[in-house]
């Protein structure tokens, strides 16, 4: 594994950003779990990819469907058949599973693992089993959703009449969904268990490829105004034989990580596959004006844009952010709309009682409308080093003039900038910072 990701996983790991799963009990496969910081980032991207999508965007609508379904949808969505399935080779004697071998440029016949007999490549279904109800049999058997959509799909009909909403409309919805992936790696590039945040645009069949367009220029500009490094972006337009068997068109969108260029976000071109394959199967008339709507899907993943804006994020050992020992750190220049903790508060001593009543005044009046903490350990220099390095994007100081004159020092992550500010203003300077106010306009400078 690159020198980069071991770092930035022992960052996540130390800091309470992601932790393996079940590690008490020697972990789970490619399953992570979310620390304190790891939850607040994540719930921050979210909320920004639902404000970006059921806010600012026109004439898009949320929902939140079930993740088990009727078996029978993904038979019509074609997940059940070949179109989600991967070819496997496996082992006669250890067991494990082969994919891709031959494109690969190894043998097809001995096991890479063992270097036993493998069988011939057969089909392995992606889409995670289980059963509903106490008897384990085939009436019983339900799936996982392998897709947040499918739930979008087979409820289009539901939001059309009740949301009076008219072609073109759209509806998003964040969701976990699962797929038994043969190859899961990359720490939280692919699991088995991830969420997506995806958002079906229903559009007239003659529109569909002016919506392409616009909502893959959207995408790009909502990931350029989060801060990501553009450089670090690029767009990959997929073969008709790579696409997934839904796709009329395929865009992925692709961030460098150190182990690679690796999609974060499709953008496909469903055609009426699914509003028509669902009026087959069921019940459904899905038909407006007698034709079935196209479908334009943005779909990113949350953990891998996570893994992308914290790899963008992070940055290592800069000159002039030494501690006191004078060893450079680590600082995290997450965007503030991410940052999992917006403001840390520092009495400047921890054994002056009138600096430390001050500040724990300051932190309430602070924490009820800001993710914030209150640190009082060590020298100054080493909390900012301690914040810098989990992406605070401010730090409030209480020192002895503010005992005089109700003011504080707040200093900032990335320019290190330091304004004066009154107390009773305080909320209100933070507030225009985390709308993107320039920090140095909203003080005076120390
Ligand atoms: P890949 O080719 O990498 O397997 P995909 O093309 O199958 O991905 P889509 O079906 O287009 O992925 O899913 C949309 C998004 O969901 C992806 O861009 C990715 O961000 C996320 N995603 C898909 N599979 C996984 C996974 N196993 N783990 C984490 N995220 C995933």
């Amino acid at each position: 594994m690159e020198e980069l990701t071991k770092k930035i996983i022992s960052l996540t790991k130390r800091k309470g950003f992601v932790f393996p799963s079940s590690l008490i009990y020697g972990g789970f496969s490619s399953t992570y779990d979310f620390g304190p910081r790891g939850a607040a980032l994540k719930n921050n991207l979210k909320k920004a990819w639902w404000n970006e999508m059921t806010k600012r965007q026109k004439d898009v609508v949320g929902l939140d469907s079930a993740i088990i379904m009727n078996p029978e949808i993904w038979q019509a969505s074609g997940h059940l058949s070949k179109g989600f399935a991967d070819k496997l080779s496996e082992c006669k004697s250890c067991h494990q599973r082969f994919k891709d071998l031959e494109e690969d440029g190894k043998s097809t016949e001995e096991c890479p693992n063992c270097g036993g007999e493998l069988m011939e490549p057969r089909d392995f279904n992606l889409m995670m089993k289980t059963f509903v109800g106490p008897v384990e049999d085939n009436a019983t058997t339900a799936y996982l959703r392998a897709e947040t959509c499918q739930g979008i799909f087979v409820n289009f009909k539901n939001v059309m009449d009740s949301m009076r909403v008219d072609l073109p409309f759209g509806i998003a919805q964040i969701g976990k969904s699962f797929r038994n992936e043969i190859t899961p790696g990359n720490f939280i590039f692919r699991m088995r268990e991830f969420e997506q945040m995806e958002m079906q645009w229903f559009c007239k069949k003659e529109d569909a490829d002016d919506f392409f367009e616009f909502w893959l220029n959207q995408r790009l500009n909502w990931y350029e105004r989060m801060g990501i490094d553009m450089s670090k972006l690029r767009k990959n337009e997929i073969g008709e034989d790579e696409r997934a068997h839904y796709a009329q068109r395929q865009v992925d969108i692709e961030y460098k990580f150190p182990f690679g260029w690796g999609e974060i976000e499709g953008i496909h071109n469903r055609g009426d596959w699914d509003l028509s394959n669902h009026s087959k199967h069921s019940d459904a008339d899905f038909e407006v004006d007698g034709e079935y709507p196209w479908v334009i899907e943005t779909s990113i993943g949350v953990e891998r844009s996570f893994l992308a804006f914290l790899t963008d994020s992070y940055h290592e050992m800069e000159e002039g952010r030494e501690d006191d020992s004078g060893k450079k750190e680590t600082v995290l220049r997450i965007g503030r709309k991410l940052a999992p903790t917006k403001v840390a508060v520092f009495p400047l001593l921890k054994n002056k009682e009138s600096l430390v009543e001050k500040a724990e005044e300051v932190f309430d009046k602070i924490r009820k409308d800001f993710a914030s903490i209150y640190d009082e350990t060590g020298s100054i220099g080493k909390r900012y080093r301690r914040q810098d390095e989990v992406g605070t994007p401010l730090c409030v100081t209480v020192d002895f003039d503010s005992l005089e004159d109700d003011s504080v020092t707040i200093r900032e992550r990335d320019s290190m900038k330091q304004i004066r500010v009154n107390i009773e203003d305080l909320n209100k300077v933070i507030s225009q910072f985390m709308k993107g106010e320039e920090f140095i306009s909203l003080g005076k400078e120390v």
